[in-house]
């Protein structure tokens, strides 16, 4: 074993490293010479899973409900300042036609995604979660909002909402300030995140890969972040840069680091909700199921009305954008089965890989 195949085996037995250890591994892996060791991380991580999960994919259905956006964040496609895109906002009832719709394709969680868009005030969207949770009380309901007060998470929380997604974007400050204008802060996305984990919900964080400025030290903090935070969930996916943004001329992530950081993830946090992402098979054919292949076990497909789908572009060709969700449905259990996995249907809900383990060797409080 050479030494990084080595640290990939300590990853998965103590499901720690130093933040050296983490850029040495980061560096190791890229490249023609990091083929073997992105292999053997990618089979060991999905044994892992399949330990956790078995070859079971959930599914959540991701309706984008508004690209209508107060920030202006470098990378995305529906920042503030592009003139380019036409803007729009689902009602109430298109949202939960679009949950119909997902529902009968065996669709148990849906995520309500969307720009930071102050029409959706804490009335507006709790009676929107509100009527979700009604309609289909066996489902989860995922928010993906972005940045808003304790006291909106929490009122979310009250109307039924299960789950938050967050991506932190980068665990690195001086990095997120090269990614945002400075009316965002680091600070209060991290904030955000410990404030959604106090409510109650089952929390989500994440990060593009080769994002622009990106170092290897920076993937190695996120990794460190993501195995001192313990999400329930964590969204990784590449940048694509965006014709209109800044960004516009930046290299995109690739495939193979991209696979080789889900593993990763997967060794450090063995029960962890990770998403092959749209992103992902936006710049790959196969880039979804090959997620799965290194370790992720979750999918989702877009359950926007075709009308607006073009509009919530946050990188260009963004993929599946005229497919009628029975197609990508069943395109996707295809797709899963070329890697023996298959889509269930089921909330998904976090298995705790060591809670009963933990129950019984630890005495003192968690
Ligand atoms: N407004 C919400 C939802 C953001 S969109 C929020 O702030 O959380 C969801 C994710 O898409 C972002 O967190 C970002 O990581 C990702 N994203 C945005 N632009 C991207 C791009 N150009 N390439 C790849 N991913 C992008």
């Amino acid at each position: 074993m050479t030494g990084a195949e080595q640290l990939i085996e300590r990853l998965e037995r103590e499901r720690r490293l130093s933040l050296s250890e983490y850029e040495a591994l980061i560096l190791a892996g890229r490249g023609e010479t990091g083929a073997d060791l992105r292999a053997a991380a990618a089979a060991r991580a999905a044994r892992v899973r399949d330990e956790n999960y078995g070859n079971r994919v959930f599914v959540r259905g991701i309706v984008e409900f508004t690209n209508i956006c107060q920030n202006d964040c470098y990378y995305c496609g529906i920042r503030r300042s592009n003139q380019e895109v036409a803007r729009y906002r689902l009602t109430g009832d298109d949202i939960l036609r679009c949950c119909e719709a997902g529902y009968g394709l065996g669709m148990r969680t849906f995520v309500l995604q969307g720009g930071e868009d102050g029409w959706y005030d804490d009335d507006r969207m709790a009676a929107i979660v509100r009527r979700v949770k009604g309609e289909f009380p066996d489902c989860a309901v995922t928010l993906s909002l972005g940045e808003r007060s304790r006291d909106s998470y929490q009122r979310l929380f009250d109307a039924g909402a299960d789950r938050y997604l967050l991506r932190h974007e980068t665990a690195d400050r001086a990095h997120y300030r090269k990614l945002h204008p400075a009316s965002m802060s680091w600070e209060h996305r991290m904030a955000c995140l410990c404030v959604l984990r106090g409510i109650g919900y089952a929390v989500g964080l994440g990060m593009m890969v080769g994002s622009p400025f990106q170092t290897a030290r920076d993937l190695a903090e996120d990794l460190k972040l993501i195995e001192t935070f313990q999400p329930d969930m964590c969204g990784i996916g590449p940048f694509i840069p965006h014709r209109d943004t800044p960004f516009r001329d930046q290299p995109a992530g690739t495939l193979e680091e991209t696979l080789y950081l889900l593993s990763l993830i997967r060794l450090l946090c063995p029960d962890v909700l990770l998403p092959a992402t749209t992103a992902l098979g936006t710049i790959d054919p196969r880039g979804r199921e090959k997620g799965v292949a290194a370790g992720a076990n979750v999918v989702m497909p877009n359950l926007s009305p075709g009308r607006v789908r073009h509009q919530y572009e946050l990188y260009d060709n963004k993929i599946c954008m005229d497919d009628e969700p029975v197609m990508c449905r069943n395109c996707l259990d295809l797709r899963m089965r070329t890697v023996g996995c298959r889509i269930v249907v089921d909330r998904g809900d976090r298995r705790r890989a060591d809670s009963a383990e933990r129950k019984q060797t630890e005495t003192e409080p968690e």
